[in-house]
């Protein structure tokens, strides 16, 4: 007898969906999940194993619950005038969102996100029986901010995502935007910036706005610029009563002492990991001009990764790219695709594949 998901006393919502899941295929050259491509030096591998043996001694004990020392560590790196109290961490920003919707949205409430944008603003409203609201960007991928206000004063939701820049489309925002977000939304407004530090020349972060919102929220990842996605370690900036409301939805030691270790020894050595961030913004920037040179349409993009089209077909595009081996992702509107910016190496096999495959 053959026994499924649909036998059991699965919530009535969750039937029939799917799970989120970029593909993890072993292909020479991956470029669809937005990662660093340059791995942490042996040096910085030492020094991350010696930091993970010291914390061995120690886990017959739970970890510390409220992360302080990291948190201090994180605000450090952030500047602004951040503190400790004013920071939280998980693992990953997708825990952090989680916990933002689990103190914030839940049953009868609605969650708004402007899209195309990332797939799991949607998934964990969902798992979090929160309500969703999509409301469309205009044809430059930019936010509407008068629709925005209307569909806000409309929905009247407690959570909006604002993510800046953008994934998949790499558009950032401007602070004056944020802003008027912020002045009409009702609950909280999430700034998404997992790839704040790709961002381009003069584009600020919502950082500067925290003082003047106190329902402002400002997420990060150590995931993209920081080359430590295996770590799982998301963060974000807000008023310290946004730290004390998700201390009542998290999970005890949720941190491992491991992560935590892993998190402040790699911020000991953030300008090394940081280093090649200048780097990969002008592959960024010359991946645009290949592009459009070869008459692909590309959005402007503040990230590490560009969205280009349009394609009658992009599943084909994006099968024969594989054949080649170059993995990138099939997302955003219809007709377009994403690539992640890699080594120069991985950028040359991507053009070469992506004619190939054209
Ligand atoms: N926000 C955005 C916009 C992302 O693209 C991602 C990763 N793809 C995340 C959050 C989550 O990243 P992580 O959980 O690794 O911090």
């Amino acid at each position: 007898m053959s026994f499924t998901l649909n036998d059991l006393p699965l919530r009535d919502d969750l039937r029939g969906q799917s799970p989120y899941g970029a593909p993890q295929l072993p292909v020479d050259v991956a470029l669809n999940t937005n990662e660093n491509p340059y791995p942490p030096s042996p040096r910085l591998a030492k020094a991350l194993a010696e930091a993970v043996a010291d914390t061995a001694l120690g886990l017959n004990r739970y970890p510390d619950r409220d992360a302080v020392y990291l948190r201090e560590r994180l605000a450090d790196y952030l500047g602004h005038g951040l503190d400790a109290r004013q920071v939280w961490a998980a693992n990953g920003s997708n825990e952090i969102l989680q916990q933002i919707l689990q103190a914030f949205g839940g049953p009868g409430r609605t969650a708004m996100g402007f899209e195309p944008s990332y797939a799991m603003h949607p998934v964990i409203s969902r798992g979090t029986n929160t309500g969703w609201v999509s409301v469309p960007r205009d044809d430059r991928f930019r936010i509407d901010v008068d629709a925005a206000l209307a569909a806000i004063a409309e929905h009247q939701p407690s959570v909006v995502f604002l993510t800046s820049p953008n994934n998949p489309t790499g558009t950032a925002l401007d602070v004056d935007e944020i802003r008027r977000v912020a002045e009409a939304a009702p609950g909280v407004v999430v700034v998404d910036e997992a790839y704040a530090e790709f961002r381009r020349e003069g584009t600020p972060s919502a950082l500067t706005l925290l003082p003047e919102y106190p329902r402002l929220i400002v997420s990060r990842t150590m995931s993209k610029a920081f080359a430590l996605a295996g770590a799982r370690l998301g963060y974000l900036a807000a008023h310290p009563a946004v730290v004390d409301a998700l201390q009542l939805v998290r999970l005890p030691y949720h941190l491992s002492a491991v992560t935590q270790a892993v998190a402040a020894t790699a911020l000991d050595h953030a300008d090394e990991l940081l280093s090649a961030v200048a780097d990969l913004r002008a592959e960024r920037d010359r991946l645009v001009d290949w592009l459009r040179e070869r008459g692909f349409s590309v959005a402007d993009s503040d990230a590490n990764f560009v969205m280009f089209g349009e394609f009658a077909d992009r599943t084909g595009v994006w099968n024969a790219m594989l054949d080649q081996k170059v993995l990138i992702r099939e997302v955003g509107p219809p007709g377009w695709l994403r690539v992640t910016v890699g080594t120069p190496d991985e950028m040359a096999a991507f053009r070469r594949a992506l004619l190939q495959a054209t």
